[in-house]
Parts: structure tokens; sequence; C-alpha cells
């Protein structure tokens, strides 16, 4: 018999912002999902009415679109098995919570919030875990009728058997198991109505047709009580896949104090969308080699669950700026070319206009000098503005008494240029500071200065080919002029 088609989910609770852990999630499923030609299902766990923050489901698609992780199914794309938002669904949960309360399997706890307290403070200081005592458990049914009746507050809870062991296998952790005795008896509804996570889910995943389960590692230990419902309603379990934890470098549980965890902080930082998927894709899934750089279309055909490891995966910030320089140097000139244009019209230089074959060359000559986007505007600045003041440090260094005398002999050499590309500027500097008898390097680094007002960045000679012979002498002038007074 063939296996059925793959179905996986994401299933977020929307709370606030796509965590980085999330996107992991998502994107695991999305890749497990397009390489055996299943359906990726975007399902919204949001029946925890107190943590249910405004827009954060919009938040979430528009977050997800942006990594390039499209769902086929979910709020707005529906599979036939909808609705995939769950609060839109309690009439299901409802009804397969009065299922279980029938066979047996569930029994209604009418326990104050007073008594489950002091019942906590009991087991805190007897050390013990904390775990309902099941005092409502051994009502007779006729105790149960009148407490209903007399409209006493309730909550449903799961009945977990006594002594026994619930095994499941994961495919990333093997053969796991759990006492059963270390499970509490799960509320399943709460006393508003609304189901838990954990009748929800498993509903879900049922009614979705969700064949493999891939989600954090922070939920294993709910899933011997998924496990339990499976049996209990008589369906067939999906497979389990449970991802190993995010870790700061300290091997700590991923934390907001360590650095960022949204993907829109990253995103606001302009961090690339290939280079955060890359980021994140190899943390737990390694290849098999040591490639590193992969783009979407690679991820697809190599993803396997087999390569994802069980360790914590180490959050490491050196290494995704590293991957945005290698995604962002891999991109086309022309694609750059656009990048750039949005990046302009968002700084200081909005207002100028530059010809493409001019931006072209910055990108050229800077492509390999950037990490981000931002770098062509900022380190780059030179280039679509003359400097307004100079470096400092370097107008000490390098701007001496006869530093003006010096340029005002490069500007007649260059003045003469007819072709003034980076080889005929080089061998009019050279001319010049023979005729001066003076090191190249004194002329390099006192037009470097005039034209950027900045000591590092591409070959000036390019630099000047780019500024165009025009430019590069007013630049000059404007040095020569503004600089003379603070001369030594
Ligand atoms: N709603 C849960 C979450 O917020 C889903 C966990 C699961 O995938 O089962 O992550």
């Amino acid at each position: 018999m063939s296996s059925p088609a793959v179905r996986v989910r994401f299933a977020p609770s929307p709370t606030g912002f796509l965590h980085v852990g999330g996107l992991r999630t998502a994107l695991y499923n999305y890749l497990f999902a397009r390489r055996t030609n299943g359906v990726f299902i975007l399902r919204i766990e949001d029946t925890d009415r107190a943590r249910y923050v405004e827009g954060a489901v919009e938040n979430l698609v528009s977050t997800l679109r942006w990594a390039g992780i499209d769902f086929d199914e979910g709020p707005g794309k529906d599979g036939g098995v909808g609705p995939y938002v769950q609060s839109e669904r309690l009439e299901i949960y409802r009804k397969h919570a009065e299922s279980l309360f029938a066979s047996g399997n569930a029994y209604y706890c009418f326990c104050t919030s007073v008594r489950l307290e002091e019942m906590r403070k009991q087991q805190d200081a007897l050390r013990l875990p904390p775990k309902y005592d099941r005092h409502c458990a051994k009502l007779t049914p006729d105790e149960v009728s009148a407490l209903i009746a007399a409209g006493t507050p309730r909550v449903l809870r799961l009945r977990v058997p006594v002594g026994a062991t619930i095994r499941f296998h994961d495919v990333i952790r093997d053969d796991v198991e759990f006492s059963s005795d270390a499970i509490d008896d799960q509320v399943l509804i709460k006393s508003d109505g609304y189901p838990t996570y954990h009748l929800a889910n498993v509903v879900d995943d049922h009614l979705m047709k969700v064949t493999h389960v891939i989600r954090g590692e922070e939920w294993l230990s709910s899933t011997p009580k998924h496990i339990l419902l499976y049996g209990y309603f008589g369906w067939e379990k999906p497979v389990f896949a449970h991802l190993p934890l995010l870790l700061n470098p300290d091997r700590s549980k991923l934390s907001k104090r360590q650095g960022d965890v949204a993907v829109e902080e990253y995103r606001a930082k302009q961090y690339l969308r290939e280079a955060l998927v890359n980021f994140v894709a190899l943390l737990g899934w390694n290849p098999g080699d040591d490639r590193e750089i992969f783009q979407m279309e690679e991820l697809i055909k190599e993803f396997s669950l087999e390569r994802v490891g069980k360790s914590g995966a180490i959050f490491n910030q050196t290494k995704l700026g590293w991957l945005n320089e290698q995604h962002l140097r891999s991109k086309s000139d022309r694609e750059l070319l656009g990048m750039l244009q949005c990046e302009l019209a968002g700084s200081p230089f909005k207002e100028k206009t530059f010809p493409d074959a001019y931006l072209l060359s910055v990108i050229t000559v800077m492509r390999e000098r950037v990490s981000f986007m931002r770098d062509f505007v900022e380190k780059g600045a030179y280039f679509f503005e003359a400097p307004a003041s100079y470096e400092e440090e370097m107008v000490r260094k390098r701007w001496t008494s006869e530093s003006a005398g010096q340029m005002e002999h490069l500007v007649r050499e260059f003045s003469l240029l007819t072709v003034p590309g980076p080889a005929e500027f080089e061998s009019a500097l050279h001319r010049s500071a023979q005729s001066l008898g003076v090191g190249n390097g004194v002329l390099i680094h006192g037009v470097r200065l005039a034209v950027s007002g900045v000591s590092g960045g591409p070959g000036i000679y390019e630099i000047l080919a780019i500024l165009g012979k025009d430019e590069t002498i007013t630049r000059i002038r404007a040095a020569i002029s503004r600089l003379a007074p603070t001369a030594r």
C-alpha cells in the first residue's frame, strides 16, 4: 500500500512576532513538504485568548511570505479541511471533548482555583512535582450531573492511566518513552469553553490529515498526552519529529537577552531573506558535507529529516553576518542595482538621480566590501556626494604643508587626460609624483582624502574613474581650499 501524500503544518500561536525558532520550524516543514511533493498547511492556534495579540496573524503571514515560505492551505487558502484558525473551530473541539467524556477517557473537574492553589503549595512543601491530585476523577456520575446542573464552573481533564509506559517513535530521537505517572491529567477544555492546545492540536492534526508533526523539542513532553488522545479517539498517529533546541553561544536556551529573536528585527537590520533562511536551515540540519551556502531551491533538493541532529543548535550571529555577505555578494550586478536604487530612495541622497551605468560601476568596486545594502550608501557615501568633512586622523597624518602644492600639480596632470580611465589616472599620478620627486603613496593618500574624505575603500584609480575627471578635479580643489588652513 502506498503511503498517503505528505501533509505537514506550521501551527503558530499568534502571540506576537515570529521567533527565529518558529521560522526554523516553518522552514523545515516547508522544505519537507516541497521535497516530498506534499502539502504545507498554516494553522493558527489562537485558543489562548489571554495571549492573543492583535495583528499577530497578519504579521506572521507577511513575515513567512518575506522569507519565501508559501503555504498551500491555511487562512484564506482553503483545501477542504478548514477553517484553519482554531477559534473558528470551537464546535468541533466541543464535540470531540464530549466523546472523550462519554467514553470515560476524560472527566470533569470542578476544583476551584483556591483548592488547586492549596494543593500546589502542599506539593511544593513536599517537593513533589505539580500535578492534579485527581480529586474529581473519583466523583460519581450522579455527583457530576448534579454539579453540572448547578452550573458549577468546570474544566474537562484527560484521564491519564496509572503505572503505564507511553512509547512513541520520533524520527530525530528514535524511540521515546514516558512514564504515565509523570503526566498530569491535562485540562482539555478550559472553564471558558475553549480547548487547550493539546486537544485542539490533536483533533486538528487528525482532521487536517497531517502525516508528519515537525515541531520544536519544547513540545516533546506534550507528545505522550497527544499519544493518549490518539489512542482514546482510535486514530492513527502521525510521524513525529522534534527539532533540537536553539541555544545561545553559552549553551543556554536562546533568549532575547543575548540578541534578537524576532525575524522582524533581522529583517529591519537588512539581513537578506536568503541569508536568514540559509542560516536557520543549518540550525539542526546539515547536508552531510561541508557546504554551507544554500539557496532555497537547493535546500528543497537536499533537505531530509534524517539529517536533523538531536543536540541543541547554537545560534551564532557571526555566522549569520558571514552568510549575509556571501548571499549579498553572490547577487548579480543587475539585482544589486535594483536593491541599491531602493536603498538610495531611503537615503539622504534620495533627491539625486544617478544613471544606471554609474551605479553599476559603484557596485562593481564595492560589492566585495559590503555586508549589508546600507554599506553601499554609508561606506561609499562619496560616490553619491562630495565629502562634507574629512577624517580627522587622516588629515593629521596625510595632509602636510606640501599637500596643497602637490595636489595643484596633480590637478594639472589630470586635466590633460583625454581618456580618464583607471589606468590613465594611474599613469598621470605616477608622472606627477615623479616630477614632484615624491613617492606615489604620498599623492595617493592625498587624493584619496580629497575625493572621498575617508581612508579606506576600493582602489583609488577606480574611484577616480567612476567620479570622472571633472568631479575629481572639483573635489581636489575643494580640499585644497578647505584643508589649507589646518595644514602643518
Ligand atoms: N501552537 C504551538 C506553538 O505555538 C504548536 C506546537 C505544535 O506544532 O504542535 O508552537
